[in-house]
């Protein structure tokens, strides 16, 4: 199993993080011992200061295929959930200045939570989902995947240009505006189509 996590896929994120808009979708990877099953709390890691959340829609590849073409991209992924792609922004200014890959910000231990996964063929607006974040209990970030830069197929096709999808695999969509800082002691609870999914602490 893989995870793949699509980067400044929507564009108020993008003015946020003041980086230029991409004209075909970025990507980086998270190795399996990313993955944060729900019910587990999340330990802010000893190497980093400033570690922010980031909002995101995550799907679930049911199929393989490589070099996929973006008409019949929706029959390889059949699932959704929210998910936190968390980011130790403090190390990742570092390798962008270094111009270094971004591995030690992203691909960290328990740095990918998600929630349980619902059919999409489930949802009441599976053309724009709404999703989004409280944290302690305040909205932070909402988001609307209509309002994404390169929508699941577009993604998912050009994944497969490069890396063979495999079932079960997971792709992190991108995060809309509002990424923050976490603390020790905050909760943080993902919704799904105004649905909480699942919830958890920073410890
Ligand atoms: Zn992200």
């Amino acid at each position: 199993m893989k995870i793949i996590c699509i980067g400044r896929n929507y564009l108020a994120h993008v003015k946020e993080l003041d980086n230029d808009l991409p004209t075909e979708p970025m990507f980086f990877m998270k190795p399996a011992t990313a993955l944060l099953l729900p019910h587990n709390p999340f330990f802010y890691p000893d190497f980093s200061k400033e570690i922010h959340y980031e909002t995101e829609l995550v799907l679930r590849i049911c199929k393989p295929g490589r070099s996929i073409d973006e008409k019949f991209a929706s029959n390889y992924y059949d699932a959704i959930t929210v998910g936190i792609d968390f980011t130790a922004r403090d190390l990742q200014r570092e390798c962008k200045a270094k111009g270094h890959p971004w591995e030690i910000a992203k691909a960290f231990d328990s740095s990918a939570p998600i929630g349980e996964f619902k059919k999409i063929s489930e949802l009441k607006h599976p053309d724009d989902i709404a999703f989004g974040m409280k944290l302690n209990d305040e909205w932070v970030q909402q988001g609307h995947s209509c309002d994404m830069i390169f929508g699941f197929d577009k993604i998912v096709s050009h994944v497969s240009r490069f890396v063979t999808l495999k079932e079960g695999d997971y792709i992190f969509t991108g995060t809309p505006q509002g990424v923050g800082e976490v603390h020790i002691g905050d909760k943080l609870e993902l919704f799904l189509e105004g649905e909480s999914v699942f919830w958890f602490r920073v410890k």
